[in-house]
């Protein structure tokens, strides 16, 4: 049997990011001895005193109440975690490769060999980061090559379980997911995550154990879909935006299709975080060094769609700000350029506008390739004066955009704003009194990012109200 015997396996956690802390604290709760390891001390010494460096509902309290009951513990030693547990599991970040599209599998490798040079029993290694598919099967050979040239005992195996939580319901998709999907090449790498995944199994959630190509290709394709009902969606706001039309009662509509589903139709300012984006272009990248150049193709139209979204809200912006200015919805001309147009400059400079949400969704503090975020710093860019607040994603965004203005309240973004830009769709941010907001800010403008304050209270409060996937018709 297995180290910490065959009914429970030790479990480590490399990688304690959004996935990985999470992963940890979720199978502590499922009654499994851990240890979570992450290179960066930072973030061990934080989560060791029971402190989530990051934010995500309901996180915090289990990963308390585990460090507390010392069922989960952390690390920066590979040694500790190689001499100890059963089961690794992999949760490292796999980013877009700086000035490139493809993964940058760095992390993944020097996680795979760390464990293959410290691991000093039988083990099971599990990929649970997303990787381009052929990633696992040259793990497996890397972990062969790195045991054998150190000639350590023990058998260690490795397998590939991606990963499918949603940021701001991580405990939840990973307690509960909708399905277990794992890449494996023996019945015993099935048997011991058939072990460590018991209470879901007894749950009924689907268990899907394939290849590893398949393992890989499910998570990258999922994505890809998701990535694709959205663009789909948000290519129609262009025609509705051109020819007038309602995309949000075209989206319930075909949504009503159980074949189509509403789920995902929302249109606005589009997708961004740390997976969806990183995600298609990574997948573009490797089909076309397989040689499949055209397969992925339409993936750089879903892409270009995407960004598209951004230029809209800084060209409605300009529409909104000119129209209330003299009477003319001027457009912006090109507004795709890092440079910004001296038709935005004209309009923009010196506009104080309200900049409402940062992170790419809510629920979460993550900024990572967000749409808010970048139209936020084109704004600034072209002169605005804008007053960004995240009910969570100031701290980052700060980080990475430290001359952009940030306030601690929404009220204080809108006082004296000439311009109010929704682009997080923060429950805060919905529930909005238009009489209110209007006794605030300057100018009654308003541009709704994310197609979630209804047009009219706005309107009866005496506010222009543009939105994104409908025409700007003053
Ligand atoms: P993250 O950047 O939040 O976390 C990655 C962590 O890995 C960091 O803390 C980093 O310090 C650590 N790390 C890097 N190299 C290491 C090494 N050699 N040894 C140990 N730790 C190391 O990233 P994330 O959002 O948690 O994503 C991780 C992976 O999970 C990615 O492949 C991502 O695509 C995938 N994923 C993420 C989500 C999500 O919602 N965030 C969902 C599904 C899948």
């Amino acid at each position: 049997p297995i180290g910490g015997g065959p009914e429970r396996p030790r479990v480590s956690v490399i990688g304690t990011g959004y996935l990985g802390a999470t992963h940890a604290a979720c199978m502590a709760e499922l009654g499994f001895e851990v240890l979570g390891l992450d290179i960066d001390p930072a973030k061990i010494e934080a989560l060791t005193r029971g402190e989530l460096p990051f934010h995500e509902p309901g996180l915090p309290e289990l990963l308390l109440k585990h460090v507390q009951s010392g069922r989960l513990r952390f690390t920066t030693s590979y040694e500790e975690v190689g001499a100890w547990a059963d089961v690794h599991f992999i949760g490292v970040g796999t980013p877009q490769k700086p000035g490139e599209t493809a993964a940058d599998l760095r992390f993944v490798d020097a996680a795979v060999t760390s464990l293959a040079e410290h691991i000093t029993q039988d083990a099971l290694i599990v990929g649970k980061s997303t990787v381009p598919v052929g990633t696992a099967a040259r793990l497996r050979d890397l972990l062969a090559e790195t045991r054998a040239t150190a000639g350590l005992d023990g058998t260690v195996e490795l397998a590939w379980n991606p990963e499918f939580l949603r940021e701001g319901y991580a405990v939840k998709d990973t307690l509960t997911p909708d399905r277990l999907v794992v890449g494996v090449e023996s019945a015993h790498a099935e048997a011991l995550l058939r072990q460590v995944y018991a209470k879901s199994l007894t749950e009924g959630t689907p268990w899907i154990a394939t290849d590893f190509a398949t393992a890989e290709l499910v998570k990258v394709a999922a994505n890809a879909f998701l990535a694709t009902k959205i663009s789909f969606i948000n290519a129609f706001s262009e025609i509705t935006e051109t020819v007038g039309g309602d995309i949000g009662t075209l989206a319930d509509a075909i949504g009503h299709d159980p074949r189509i589903g509403r789920r995902f139709l929302n249109a606005g300012a589009g997708f961004g975080g740390g997976c969806l984006p990183k995600d298609i272009r990574a997948l573009q990248a490797r089909v076309s060094e397989l040689g499949l150049d055209r397969t992925m193709r339409f993936l750089a139209e879903m892409d270009d769609i995407n960004l598209r979204r951004r230029d809209r809200v800084v060209d409605l912006a300009v529409q909104v700000l000119s129209h209330h200015r003299d009477g003319i919805a001027r457009s912006a001309g090109d507004t795709a350029s890092p440079v910004p147009s001296p038709a935005t400059v004209e309009v923009l400079n010196g506009t104080k506008v309200a900049l409402l949400g940062v992170t790419f969704k809510p629920h979460s503090d993550d900024v990572r390739d967000s749409p808010a975020l970048d139209v936020a710093n084109r704004l600034f860019t072209a002169g605005a004066d804008v007053a960004v607040y995240d009910p969570q994603g100031n701290a980052n965004a700060a980080r990475r955009f430290p001359r952009l203005g940030y306030v601690d309240s929404l009220e204080k973004a809108l006082v004296g704003a000439d311009l109010i830009i929704l682009l997080t769709e923060w429950d805060e941010f919905r529930q909005m009194d238009p009489e209110y907001v209007g006794r605030l800010v300057d100018q009654k403008l308003l541009i709704d990012g994310r197609n979630v304050l209804a047009p009219r209270p706005w309107q009866d409060a005496g506010f222009t109200h543009a939105a994104l996937g409908h025409r700007f018709s003053p």
